[in-house]
C-alpha cells in the first residue's frame, strides 16, 4: 500500500533508491487432462475424485507425458520469444515433503528446461521496455490443503488431491523490472499473451495464474544488486503492486537504519498490506534434484516445432501494431481494444461492417465499454452486436442522424437489443436534412423573434447561436446543425 510505504520511508529517501524485481510466474495449462495421467483437470469437482494411482503417487504407477501439455508449453515459450532447448529438455525430481504432495516429489525441470532466453515487451508511461525471460519449464502441480471450512478445522487439516498432476509452466523473468508498476505491466502483458496463445485462461481467482516476486533495492547508480527477498501469496494484480510497494519501502527502511536485508521468503498479508518473514530461503541443494528416471528426455523435432509455430495465433503486440496500421487507430486506442481477445474480436467485426473504423473504435471504447461497465457485463454479453454498432456509426456518417441523436438511440439499443434503424424509424428520430422543411421552420423562428433579427443585422452576429437553439428546440434536436447554420446565414445575410 502506497500509504504504508510512505509511512515507512519519506518520499525523498525512497527516491534515492532503485528497486530490482524478477518474477516467477506459474501458469496452468488449459489441457483437458493432467500432465502425466488421464484424470480430468476440471475445476470444482468433489474433493479427491479426479485422482488415479499415477497422480496419487502409488507405488508402481508410471507417468505418461501429455502431448497437448507439451504443445501448449512450446506455444507459450514461442510467444515469449524463447529458444526451445535442443537436442532435448529433461524432467527432474524436486524432492520435498508436504501433505499435499503424495509422491514426495514434484516432477519439474531443472538444469535442462524446455525453453530459455526469451523476452516480453511492456509499455509503462508511454515507454517500451523489454523484460528478459530466463526460462520456461514444465512441471506438475500439487494438491490443496484445506485449513478451514470443516467442523473440526480447529484440530485437522484436510487435503484435496484433485489438483495433483495438473500441468503448469513456470516462467522465470530476469531481474529487469525497476518498479512495482513495471512488474504489474509485465504480469498483465504475460497474462494477455497466454490468453491470446490459448495456452491458459489465466483466471487468477481459480489459481490459473500465480506469481511470486523477487525484490531487492540498491542506491541509485550502484551497479551490483542488493540481497533479495521472495514475496509469496500475490494472488491478484492489486496485491502484487501493493506487496511490492511495501516490500521496497521496508527494505529501504532497514538499510537506512543501518541494518542488512536477510535473504528470505516472505508472505504478503492483504489485510495489513504488509509482508512478513515466513522462512529462510531454501536452496536448490535442499531439493536433491535428479533426472526423473520414469520419463524419457523430451525431444521437440524441427517438424513438430514448425507445426506448432504455424498454429500460433496473432499475439497482442502484433494485433496492436496492425490496428494502428490498418484502421489508423492511435496507439493508446489499440492498447485498449486489445485488452482481451473478445474485445478485439468485437471491434474488428464492427470495423469490418462499418465505413468508419475509427469512429467505431470510439464508440466501442467510450459508449459501449461505459454501458457494459455500468451493468457489470462482459463484452461477450453485449446486448448490441458488432454489426448493430456498425450500422449506428454509419447512420451518423451518412448524416441520417446527428451524433447527439445517436447517443439517445444507442441507449435504447443497449436496453432493448433492437437495431439503430428500427429505433430511428419507429420513434421518428431521423435527422432532418431536408432544406425545404428546415427553411420553413427557420422562417417561423425568425418571424417569432424580430428583435433578435434586428440585432443580428445590426452586427451582433453572436445571436446566431440563439436561432440555432430555437430551431433545434422546434425539431426536438433532429435538425442537421450544419444545414441550419448555413440556411440561417443565407436568410439573415
Ligand atoms: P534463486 O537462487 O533464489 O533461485 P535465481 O537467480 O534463480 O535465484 O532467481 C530467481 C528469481 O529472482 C528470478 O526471477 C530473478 O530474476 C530474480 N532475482 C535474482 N536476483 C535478484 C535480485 N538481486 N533482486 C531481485 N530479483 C532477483
Ligand atoms: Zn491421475
Ligand atoms: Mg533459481
Amino acid at each position: 500500500m502506497a500509504s504504508t510505504a510512505t509511512a515507512l520511508v519519506p518520499p525523498e529517501v525512497l527516491a534515492r533508491y532503485e528497486a530490482v524485481i524478477g518474477l516467477e510466474v506459474h501458469v496452468q495449462l488449459a489441457t483437458r487432462t493432467k500432465i502425466f495421467c488421464a484424470c480430468p483437470t476440471s475445476f470444482g469437482a468433489p474433493p479427491n475424485t479426479n485422482v488415479c494411482p499415477v497422480c496419487l503417487g502409488l507405488p508402481g504407477a508410471l507417468p505418461v507425458l501429455n502431448r497437448q501439455a507439451v504443445e501448449m508449453a512450446v506455444k507459450a515459450a514461442l510467444a515469449l520469444n524463447c529458444t526451445i532447448r535442443q537436442p532435448y529438455s529433461q524432467f527432474a525430481r524436486k524432492n520435498y515433503f508436504y501433505p499435499d504432495l503424495p509422491k514426495g516429489y514434484q516432477i519439474s525441470q531443472y538444469d535442462k528446461p524446455l525453453a530459455e532466453h526469451g523476452w516480453l515487451e511492456i509499455l509503462v508511461d508511454g515507454k517500451r521496455k523489454r523484460i528478459g525471460i530466463t526460462r520456461v519449464h514444465l512441471e506438475d502441480d500439487a494438491g490443496k490443503s484445506l485449513h478451514e471450512g470443516f467442523r473440526d478445522s480447529d484440530r485437522y487439516t484436510y487435503v484435496d488431491l484433485n489438483r495433483c498432476g495438473t500441468p503448469l509452466i513456470e516462467i522465470v523473468s530476469e531481474p529487469d523490472m525497476r518498479s512495482a508498476d513495471e512488474a504489474y505491466a509485465y504480469l498483465n502483458e504475460l497474462k494477455l499473451v497466454m490468453q491470446y496463445a490459448e495456452v491458459s485462461s489465466c483466471d487468477m481467482e481459480k489459481g490459473h495464474l500465480r506469481c511470486d516476486a523477487n525484490v531487492s533495492v540498491r542506491p541509485r547508480g550502484q551497479q551490483t544488486f542488493g540481497t533479495k527477498t521472495e514475496v509469496k501469496n500475490l494472488n491478484s494484480f492489486r496485491f502484487l503492486k501493493q506487496a511490492l510497494e511495501y516490500e521496497i519501502a521496508r527494505q529501504i527502511a532497514v538499510i537506512e537504519s543501518g541494518g542488512v536485508i536477510t535473504q528470505e521468503t516472505r508472505l504478503y498479508n492483504p489485510d495489513t498490506g504488509e509482508t512478513v518473514a515466513m522462512r529462510t530461503k531454501e536452496h536448490a541443494h535442499d531439493y536433491r534434484y535428479f533426472p526423473e528416471p520414469d520419463l524419457l528426455p523430451l525431444r521437440i523435432s524441427d517438424a513438430w516445432l514448425e507445426r506448432i509455430r504455424a498454429s500460433m495465433p496473432e499475439l497482442p503486440a502484433q494485433k496492436r501494431a496492425r490496428f494502428v496500421e490498418q484502421y489508423g487507430l492511435r496507439e493508446y486506442d489499440a492498447q485498449v481494444l486489445t485488452l482481451s481477445r473478445a474485445l478485439s474480436d468485437y471491434f474488428e467485426r464492427a470495423a469490418a461492417a462499418s465505413r468508419d473504423p475509427r469512429a467505431v473504435a470510439n464508440w466501442v471504447m467510450v459508449d459501449l465499454l461505459g454501458a457494459l461497465k455500468a451493468e457489470g457485463k462482459e463484452i461477450t454479453e453485449s446486448p448490441v452486436s458488432p454489426e448493430q454498432l456498425a450500422e449506428l456509426v454509419d447512420l451518423i456518417v451518412s448524416g441520417e442522424i446527428s451524433g447527439k441523436l445517436a447517443k439517445e438511440i444507442f441507449s435504447k439499443m443497449f436496453a432493448t437489443g433492437e437495431s439503430a434503424r428500427t429505433i430511428m424509424e419507429r420513434e421518428g428520430l431521423r435527422q432532418i436534412s431536408d432544406a425545404e422543411t428546415l427553411s420553413r421552420i427557420i422562417d417561423e423562428v425568425l418571424a417569432a423573434n424580430p428583435k433578435q433579427v434586428e440585432q443580428y443585422r445590426g452586427g451582433k452576429t453572436g445571436v446566431l447561436g440563439f436561432f440555432v437553439g430555437q430551431v433545434m428546440k422546434a425539431t426536438r434536436g433532429q435538425a442537421n446543425p450544419q444545414l441550419v447554420n448555413q440556411l440561417l446565414k443565407e436568410k439573415l445575410g
